[in-house]
């Protein structure tokens, strides 16, 4: 590696590498190859090989999308970039240098004149007995697989289940945390269930339980508040049990207790709470804002010359809010990356440095079927016309597979879901803590 990577560099003037190719890494890594790729040889390190659009997780657990349509080739995508297959472990701010892992043990270090670190964010865990145990968090696509088939599976498991209680407890699903994912991955679950349990004849008369819990007074607390009354409207009128104000307060061996004293039989338990930065982060010896990398409005890191970092994993401030630091959206992770891109090759001697600044356009939410909840510019939308724009947003952001989600969409229109569980992702591989992998 070394040898190849010195006689590219040797071609060009800089090397800038790049952690993460995410929304924010995979934009930068692009718009550095346009603006200054003739004279910056660009690396690219990523943990997988795939650009993943998270934001259709939900409908890959739902079972409207294929999981693999939701993953980008890196290599194939970032062709003008040199392309590492590798986890970065450790970065030296005074060598300048990077060291990643890669995925059969092979190793490498990647000396920078410029670094971007866009590593994004990992589930976050609270200190609630029991939790790294039993829940499931929903941030990889892994855990995305494994939701699709943990459903169909405890239905399959309820179709047969002698005892009554049993059938309840596996035909129950408790959703922590109402924020877009754990209200889009509850609105999904809830169709695909009600889809499955149809063609399933010993779950006949069987209620199928799904609860959205937040300790918010509302859905989608982060949102504007129309597009809380519609997601709320929307799942109530399903059948989903949406509390408010109320959260797990621990959880057991084939139940959770709630903060209510309230006990709920279940072996479905899935943890959308939210997510903090990467571990990576608080590894660097740099200053951090609620555990994500302070850096200034040009996404520079203060006291670390050379270094950027935006996404996720960055305290990027809020120009349009003083005093504040964006919130960790895509939408904000991609202008970030074409933008730092701009004030990299700035520093390089290309173009201008600006700062980062972005007035909120938005937000969709897909409710499943035909609803959606979305305020494109501002104006609130419900129903058919927000799933309009929801899709529509959805396929113009997508990096690649627009077709195969389009083809997706339709065929799960006109034909019911195959109830199949693959298994080949044990609850085991996915824990809600690494460090404490007891799931
Ligand atoms: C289920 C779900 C649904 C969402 N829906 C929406 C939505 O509808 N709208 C919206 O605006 N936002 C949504 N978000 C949030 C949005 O996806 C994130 O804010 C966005 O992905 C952040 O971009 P990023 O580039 O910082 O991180 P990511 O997109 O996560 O990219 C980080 C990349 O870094 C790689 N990586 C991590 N650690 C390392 C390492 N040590 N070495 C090398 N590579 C590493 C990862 O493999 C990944 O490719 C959703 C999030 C989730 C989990």
């Amino acid at each position: 590696v070394a040898t190849s990577q010195d006689q590219e560099k040797s071609r060009k003037e800089h090397r800038v590498v790049i952690v993460g190719a995410g929304f924010a890494g995979f934009h930068a890594a692009r718009e550095l190859s346009r603006l200054a790729g003739a004279t910056a040889e660009i690396v690219v390190i990523n943990s997988t090989d795939y650009f993943l659009y998270l934001p259709l997780m939900p409908q890959v657990a739902g079972g409207l999308v294929e999981p693999r349509h939701i993953c980008a080739s890196l290599p194939h995508r970032l062709r003008s970039t040199r392309f590492v297959l590798g986890t970065v472990r450790y970065v030296d701010p005074r060598q300048k240098v990077v060291s990643w892992a890669g995925p059969e043990g092979a190793s490498g270090q990647v000396p920078y004149d410029r670094l971007i670190l866009t590593a994004g964010s990992v589930n976050k865990l609270l200190p609630i007995p029991g939790i790294a145990q039993y829940a499931h968090g929903f941030r990889s696509i892994a855990e995305a697989i494994y939701l699709r088939d943990q459903i169909t599976r405890q239905l399959e498991l309820a179709a047969v289940a002698a005892d009554a209680d049993e059938r309840q407890a596996r035909c129950t699903f408790v959703v922590v945390g109402a924020g877009y994912t754990g209200t889009e991955v509850a609105a999904q679950g809830q169709l695909l269930t009600t889809r499955l349990a149809r063609k399933m004849p010993g779950l006949a008369g069987q209620q199928i339980r799904w609860m959205l819990l937040d300790t918010a007074p509302r859905l989608l607390p982060e949102l504007a508040p129309p597009l809380s009354r519609t997601a709320d409207r929307v799942l109530r009128r399903r059948g989903v049990q949406v509390r408010t104000g109320q959260s797990v307060a621990e959880a057991l061996d084939g139940y959770v207790q709630l903060s209510t004293g309230e006990k709920v039989a279940t072996r479905s338990l899935i943890w959308c709470v939210g997510v903090r930065a990467v571990p990576l982060v608080s590894g660097l010896d740099l200053d951090t804002n609620r555990g994500r990398l302070v850096v200034d409005e040009f996404m520079a890191v203060p006291g670390a010359p050379g270094i950027y970092a935006c996404g996720d994993c960055a305290a990027v401030p809020d120009l349009t809010r003083p005093g504040q630091i964006c919130g960790m959206t895509a939408q904000h992770a991609q202008r970030q990356g074409k933008q730092v891109a701009r004030n990299v090759a700035a520093s390089l001697g290309t173009g201008r440095a600006r700062p980062y600044k972005h007035h909120d356009e938005g937000f969709v939410v897909d409710l499943g079927g035909l609803a959606a909840a979305a305020n494109p510019l501002n104006v609130p939308l419900s129903g058919p016309p927000a799933n309009a724009v929801t899709r529509g947003y959805h396929l113009v952001a997508m990096s690649g597979n627009r077709m195969r989600v389009l083809a997706d969409w339709t065929l799960n229109a006109i034909t019911p879901p195959e109830a199949t569980s693959f298994g080949v992702i044990s609850a085991e591989s996915v824990p809600l803590d690494p460090d404490n992998p007891r799931a």
